[in-house]
């Protein structure tokens, strides 16, 4: 692999959507078919050990890299999304953004009690999303067994946040600013 690629094409763009955040836009790696296939079998290959019956994508970039991983580990996709944008009935959890507060909603059928369950988004910030989305899995009574992320702000300690147990990895594919 190129020294530096595909980590390159993660573009960082000041002061959005507020000012004083650094946003990592990830779409010239997304526009990049060998970029965005490797970002898809890195991240399924690192949970290739790991039982795993369903994906859980957070909307909205999750959806991208959760569908493609869901479709290499031969499972299912389940969107966790903002409120009001399913249509079935749902529960939800509030929780605290890196620039702003939040919901996160899931089909309240959307997994079984025992599922096993790999939360997947482009970024870990703060850690309150990635937290919500574990809250919301076990709300419905299955279990998380990994959490896999493209990029991850080590500098803020979002891995903190989020509560799993000790043999469920926590994995991001690029560390900016923390010791991974
Ligand atoms: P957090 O809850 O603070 O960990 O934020 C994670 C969520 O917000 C992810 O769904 C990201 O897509 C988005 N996000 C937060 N901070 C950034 C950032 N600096 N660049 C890109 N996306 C971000």
């Amino acid at each position: 692999m190129e020294s530096g690629w595909p980590e390159s094409l993660i573009r960082d763009v000041p002061d959005f959507p507020t000012e004083g955040i650094v946003f990592k836009d990830i779409t010239p790696l997304l526009d990049d078919g060998d970029a965005l296939r490797w970002a898809a079998d890195e991240l399924a290959d690192r949970f290739s050990g790991t039982s795993v019956d369903r994906v859980v994508g957070v909307e909205a970039r999750g959806f991208i890299l959760g569908a493609a991983v869901a479709y290499r580990l031969g499972c299912g996709f389940v969107p966790f999304r903002k409120p009001g944008k399913l249509p079935y009935c749902t529960r939800s959890v509030d929780y605290q953004l890196e620039y702003g507060t939040a919901s996160l909603e899931a089909h309240t059928d959307a997994l079984a009690a025992g599922q096993r369950v790999l939360v997947v988004d482009d970024v870990l910030a703060t850690g309150g999303t990635a937290a919500a989305a574990v809250e919301l899995v076990n709300a419905g009574g299955a279990e998380v067994t990994g959490v896999g992320f493209l990029i991850e702000l080590g500098f803020l300690e979002g891995r903190e946040k989020i509560k799993v147990g000790a043999d469920c990895p926590v994995i991001s594919l690029f560390c900016f600013g923390g010791d991974e």
